[in-house]
């Protein structure tokens, strides 16, 4: 098997998810205590499960996001968490509903099943703040960072490792397209996890960065994105647009190559999102025919 995979620390191993961890897949990170076996997320992809499961006692999910848990389904019989706040979602269609409406729920739930051969989430367990899973030698500490997604938790591994699920660092930024994702409270999850005096963070989605600066800098970065993208909205604004005319720019999602209406419409929740908060601070208005226009600059 060709997949990347690196022991970042005795006993602990990064293993990288089908087409680079990217979505629709994720990386997980397995963790070898001296009871038990955990891994976290579940959304690797088959044949990368596939290799590591029967060395599982464990499995615990950071959000209930597909990519993250399209797979829990493989660890029946055995233990799995996922955040108590999403403990009410047992099957795609409440999740398809949940995420993207009714009208989408269709293509939503083809998309997943077929792309990343999710089924229904599978669980036994529920954590939140506070909770401690307990490896034996090492224990696991989730850590409630919303915004992303109202159920959003990152896994602290003993005091060094930091597993950041979908506070993802990657070059496309932090992603908020669901009706309860929310701009200000990822910001506030992402300084929260500043915070933190890891050694190592594992991403969702590219490979673990080292180093306290590094890390930190990363972080920056990431953050920045949201003002990036405001800018590049206000510029687009100097003439007035309606959403759809903005979401048609490519403003987020330079292109759309695959699932069109669900990115199309994870886009519009997004760029509602930051109209929302550049009418708030005086610096959108509406017109009279429903338009928004830049009434100055950032
Ligand atoms: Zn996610």
């Amino acid at each position: 098997m060709s997949t990347f995979s690196t022991v970042i620390r005795p006993g602990i191993l990064f293993i990288e998810g089908e087409f680079k961890g990217k979505f629709p897949f994720s990386n997980s990170l397995l963790i070898k205590g001296k009871k038990r076996t955990a891994l976290i997320d579940a959304g690797t992809g088959i044949r990368v499960i596939q290799h590591y499961k029967d060395k599982i006692d464990v499995v615990v999910l950071t959000h209930l996001h597909p990519d993250h848990f399209s797979l829990s389904y493989l660890f029946e019989g055995k233990r799995v968490y996922i955040p108590a706040v999403e403990s009410r979602y047992r099957r795609l269609e409440d999740l398809a509903l949940r995420y993207v409406g009714e009208k989408l729920a269709p293509i939503w739930l083809r998309y997943v099943k077929e792309t990343m051969m999710a089924r229904d989430p599978y669980f036994t367990d529920t954590y939140e703040e506070g909770d401690v899973i307990d490896l034996g030698n090492v224990e696991l500490q989730p850590i409630y960072t919303p915004g992303h997604s109202l159920g959003h938790h990152v896994i602290l591994i003993g005091d060094k490792i930091l597993h950041g699920a979908d506070i993802d660092l990657t070059s496309f930024g932090p992603w908020y397209g669901h009706v309860e994702s929310n701009i200000d409270k990822f910001l506030d999850s992402i300084k929260r996890v500043m915070q933190l005096d890891v050694e190592i963070y594992v991403s969702g989605h590219k490979r673990p960065v080292t180093g306290r600066e590094e890390i930190l800098s990363e972080l920056e970065r990431f953050a920045g994105k949201f003002k990036e993208t405001e800018e590049r909205i206000l510029e687009a604004l100097r003439e007035p647009k309606s959403v759809e005319e903005l979401v048609h720019m490519g403003i987020i999602y330079q292109k759309k190559p695959y699932a069109r209406e669900l990115l199309e419409y994870w886009e519009a929740n997004m760029i509602m999102k930051h109209l929302d908060r550049l009418v708030k601070r005086g610096l959108v208005r509406t017109t009279t025919n429903g338009k928004y226009i830049a009434i100055k600059d950032l």
